[in-house]
């Protein structure tokens, strides 16, 4: 008989202790049970993995599991152990021995998922070694690593297209969290001989408030946005590593946990940082890009960006990284016209053809737009991925609607100023001489005799550079990369100098109230009683994970542990009903817990 849904929920209920499928992971499911080759688009904390985890129980023979991340890989695969399934990983970071022996119980037909790295896939002995066992299926995490267009682009995921002619009878089967239309078209042409089904679950986070603006002084910025959320734990996202141990020794200095995390750092440092992350409160991670793939902290509260991120699809990855419990998070970002000149630069200086960086561009612009927005943002990022919605009401726009006013005047003086000095000069000089500077560099150019020379003296400096800014988002004035990042008109930047349209824009505020913590924005509320409770059982979380060096997810998520506190569960019976509780994880870890509640409630 036919392997159905209902096989899949017994599975899920009696393996990993989950009730139902999320409806999300439904129709995925239910499509590879039928062998069909899927791409399923679902947010991050949306629950790719049991889309694979299920099914690969269910059919004959081994799965294989792709996944970029070696640390991912063997926490994947401890959490799977310890819910009595037999998952192996083969990777660099173990000894040969241990990946023979994983490799002698795959080849034995014992293990039912391999998770392994592209490139210790994709050599030609793992290909003619599997292609005698014949996998059933492959399961591709991270699939977004695959196109170029995406915000991760991994060589050697690209290798992994050779895939379907090496296993013509395998289901393939892969993965994302991101992708808009251009990166999902781009991932089946390179993976899928012919179509796959596509699922693409709604992008929308409406737990996360988005919020935005620009960057001023950033010490004051992130300090308040920090110091007024003080009993929560997030991730600050900087351009670089130099960046990195500036935010993070300026935090520490003013008595916040921050730990810096980036590639530069040794291994061993930066997995005790994590670590700290993954298991105090609060605590700030300060880090790269290279901090958060496969970080699986359900209670990160936000996610700080300190500078403009590559593109719309990076900063949609980086901040769904918040809230993936479902409680209110926040996504703060700060930009400035510093942070597009520089992206730009990385875009051409990438060795790539002059299609690719136009599209880049075009990426970047989309994200300027957003930062820059004067309706609400989630209405724009979705529209970005092809959804469609209403005005979110849980955004800065929507809570604080900006006040829109007719600056034509002050445009024509600025677009002037572009024109008068041949489109070639960035924003600083461009201010310098609204502003009737007399500088050195105003001189040597003689653009003290220019008719714009201090027309500009009724504003301060921030509110031109504010201005410059919208001019350019709005798409007035672009930024000339090869001509040095200065500044050149737009055909509709011409209509304005003409006078023959208006320049609207959004009022600007030199002086921003410092942000405020949103009370809404609070950790699932437990009891006094149950907080306390919920402390103890965290800390034996904490003990049985470090006798099992997995971090302490993969013993029982928060969830679990909250239910944990909430119900009190009495014996082994109620423990199972417990979520996240199957029946191995119930025979390892049951007693050890029920023992502490008993003492608990005694006491
Ligand atoms: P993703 O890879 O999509 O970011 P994960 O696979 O890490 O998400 O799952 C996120 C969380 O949701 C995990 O803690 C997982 O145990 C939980 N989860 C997934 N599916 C279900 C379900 N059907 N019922 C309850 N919890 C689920
Ligand atoms: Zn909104």
């Amino acid at each position: 008989m036919a392997i159905g849904l209902e096989d899949a929920r017994e599975a899920l209920r009696l393996v990993f202790g989950h009730d139902d499928f999320r409806a999300g992971q439904i129709p995925v499911v239910e499509s590879m049970l039928t062998g069909a080759d899927v791409l399923a688009v679902m947010p991050t904390g949306a629950g790719k993995s049991l889309c694979f985890q299920v099914p690969a129980l269910l059919m004959d023979g081994l799965t294989v599991v792709v996944s970029p991340l070696v640390a991912l890989m063997e926490d994947q695969v401890a959490a799977l152990r310890l819910s009595g399934v037999a998952a192996d990983t083969i990777n660099s970071s173990r000894e040969r021995e241990v990946n023979v022996d994983a490799w002698r119980r795959v080849a034995s037909g014992e293990t039912r998922l391999l998770y392994i790295s592209p490139e210790r896939l994709m050599t030609e002995r793992m290909i003619g070694a599997l292609q005698r066992l014949g996998p059933s299926m492959f399961a591709i995490d991270e699939a977004h690593c695959i196109s170029r267009w995406g915000s991760a682009f991994r060589p050697e995921y690209e290798r992994l297209s050779a895939l379907r002619t090496a296993f013509p009878n395998a289901r393939l089967a892969a993965f994302t969290a991101t992708a808009d239309p251009a990166t999902r078209e781009d991932i089946c042409a390179k993976l899928f001989g012919s179509d796959p089904k596509v699922f693409v679950s709604g992008f929308d986070r409406p737990n996360i408030t988005l919020s935005s603006e620009p960057r001023n002084r950033w010490q004051d910025q992130v300090l308040a946005f920090i110091k007024a959320r003080p009993d929560h734990s997030g991730i600050i996202y900087a351009l670089s590593r130099k960046n990195v141990g500036e935010i993070a020794t300026f935090l520490t200095e003013n008595g916040v946990t921050a730990l810096p995390y980036h590639a530069g750092m040794d291994a061993d440092q930066r997995r005790l940082h994590q670590d700290r992350f993954m298991t105090e409160r609060p605590v700030v991670m300060v880090a790269t890009i290279a901090f958060g793939m496969g970080i699986d902290k359900p209670d990160i509260r936000y996610v700080l960006h300190t500078h403009l991120p590559s593109n719309i699809e990076a900063y949609y990855q980086e901040i769904g990284r918040a809230g993936r419990d479902g409680a209110p998070a926040e996504a703060h970002m700060l930009f400035g016209l510093d942070d597009v000149r520089l992206r730009r630069r990385f875009i051409d200086g990438e060795n790539s053809d002059a299609d690719t960086q136009r599209r880049e561009h075009k990426r970047l612009d989309a994200l300027v737009a957003y930062a820059e927005a004067s309706s609400c943002r989630r209405v724009m990022l979705l529209a970005y991925f092809g959804d469609q919605a209403e005005p979110c009401g849980n955004c800065d726009l929507c809570l604080n609607p900006p006040v829109l006013v007719d600056e034509t005047g002050p445009a024509r003086v600025a677009l002037g100023a572009v024109e008068a000095t041949g489109e070639r000069f960035g924003v600083a000089h461009l201010i310098d001489i609204l502003r009737g500077s007399e500088n050195q560099k105003v001189l040597e150019f003689r653009h003290n005799r220019l008719a714009v020379h201090g027309q500009g003296t009724g504003k301060p400096k921030p509110w031109w550079q504010g201005f410059f800014r919208q001019l350019v988002s709005s798409g007035h004035l672009e930024i000339d990369i090869e001509g040095y990042g200065g500044l050149r008109l737009t055909a509709s930047g011409r209509e304005v100098l003409a006078g023959s349209a208006t320049f609207e824009c959004r009022e600007i505020v030199t002086r921003k109230p410092k942000p405020e913590a949103r009370p809404k924005a609070d950790a699932p509320e437990l009891s006094p009683e149950n907080a306390a409770l919920m402390d103890r059982l965290k800390a034996h979380r904490l003990e049985l994970a470090r006798e099992r060096s997995v971090p302490p997810y993969v013993i029982f998520h928060d969830r679990t542990l909250i239910a944990m506190a909430e119900t009190r569960p009495a014996d082994r019976e109620a423990f199972l009903a417990l979520p996240g509780v199957g029946k191995a994880k119930a025979d390892q870890f049951a007693e050890s817990f029920l023992t502490l509640l008993n003492t608990d409630a005694v006491a």
